[in-house]
């Protein structure tokens, strides 16, 4: 590979920063398959509605996953959350529902607490890393995580992570890491081989076994990192690894319109944290694909096509296909106006919040629990 072309794969994604800058040819360069090329491989009534909206865009090796879903046999999610924030950011709620989705279709889903990388990234004292990652396993209980097939773990602890790790980083050089994921310190590179082996635990722990591992479009480059360092003849020859299967969706925008949810940026994220208050004042500022008067929406119709209202529902609060193209219709023939959907759109998460609140008191003696157990075992 010339230098022209690591530049462009640099400016294509920013894996350590969360940035796509162009789909299709993060598509070409680290090899993602359309996801539209396996769907019919896949049982109808096993699809996720991801599949069918654009969101879930895209996999690579995911053929051994499918086979398993369809034929009920053994497989692995493999999945994990920085615990730099006791707050679960809707963002995380993408990689979520899926996870979910695979461990209701059989999947054993193992799940790692990152508390090295909130550290790399932010000096976040272990301890308080693991206080958030309570909080956060509370959350993903409330949202239907079944902890009786899901092995929890800490990263730092996790001493096969460590030495996986350690063997990756040794089988790769500096120009593979550079053409992957462009120049930076050693420490970055350092924190992907620490990834990669996390993708590749589950078939540390249990053999080989088909492992799907659903991630942002930003992080293709671990997934491609995975591949190479996998199908190594170390690897094959040791662990006779299954090439890790990955699944991508596409990031979400900011609520206010920018390009990308920041924390930095309040107005364009939201959080299953939100008082009635902060959601009113962020769903009814959303950006919208509206025009500037009623009777122009009227006559021209909205663009669901830029409008992070819409983008909401078709991500994760209307599960139903014919009823989200309900409302692209209506909005696309000036029938529904911005301001009623937003309120309509702001109810609809206002309950959901409150529901998700009460699942998720009930749920954290139980987080505390597994979370404590695991980490001592
Ligand atoms: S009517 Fe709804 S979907 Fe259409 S642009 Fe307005 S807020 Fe967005």
């Amino acid at each position: 590979m010339n230098s022209d072309e690591d530049t462009q794969i640099t400016r294509t994604v920013d894996a350590f920063g969360g940035t796509v800058t162009n789909y299709d040819r993060l598509m070409t360069e680290f090899g993602i398959s359309p996801i539209e090329e396996i769907l019919d491989k896949l049982l109808k009534e096993k699809r996720h509605y991801y599949m069918n909206r654009d969101i879930l865009f895209g996999h690579s090796a995911l053929e051994p996953v499918i086979e398993a879903m369809n034929k009920n046999k053994p497989f692995a999610i493999m999945t994990g959350i920085k615990p730099s924030s006791p707050e679960y950011h809707i963002g995380n709620l993408v990689t979520c529902n899926e996870v979910i989705y695979f461990q209701k279709h059989g999947g054993k889903v193992y799940f790692c607490i990152a508390d090295i990388e909130s550290y790399a990234d932010g000096r976040l004292p272990l301890e308080q890393a693991e206080n958030n990652a309570i909080e956060n396993i509370a959350d993903l209980i409330a949202l239907g995580l079944n902890l009786d097939n899901a092995y929890v773990y800490r990263q730092s602890q996790q001493k096969d992570v460590m030495q996986l790790g350690y063997l990756l980083s040794s089988h790769a050089t500096y120009n593979m890491m550079k053409a992957i994921y462009g120049e930076h310190r050693l420490g970055v590179y350092n924190a992907a081989f620490i990834q990669v082996a996390d993708i590749l635990l589950p078939q540390v722990l249990s053999g080989p076994i088909p492992t799907v591992t659903p991630i942002g479009a930003d992080q293709a480059p671990h997934a491609r990192l995975s591949h190479d360092l996998a199908r190594k003849k170390f690897f094959q020859d040791t662990y006779k690894f299954f090439l890790p299967g990955f699944t991508f969706h596409k990031l979400l925008q900011g609520l206010d319109g920018s390009d990308k949810m920041a924390k930095r940026n309040p107005m364009s994220v939201l959080t299953l944290y939100e008082t009635p208050k902060s959601l009113k004042k962020k769903i009814m500022n959303a950006f919208t694909g509206g025009r500037i008067t009623v009777e122009e929406q009227r006559k021209l119709g909205g663009r669901p096509e830029i409008c992070r209202v819409f983008d909401m529902y078709r991500y994760f609060f209307q599960d139903d296909d014919k009823k989200i193209k309900e409302i692209e219709r209506t909005c696309r023939a000036g029938e529904l106006l911005c301001g009623v959907d937003k309120k309509n759109l702001l109810a609809i998460i206002k309950e959901f919040i409150q529901n998700h609140e009460k699942k998720r008191q009930d749920a954290l003696p139980k987080a505390r629990e597994v979370v404590l157990e695991r980490l001592d075992g």
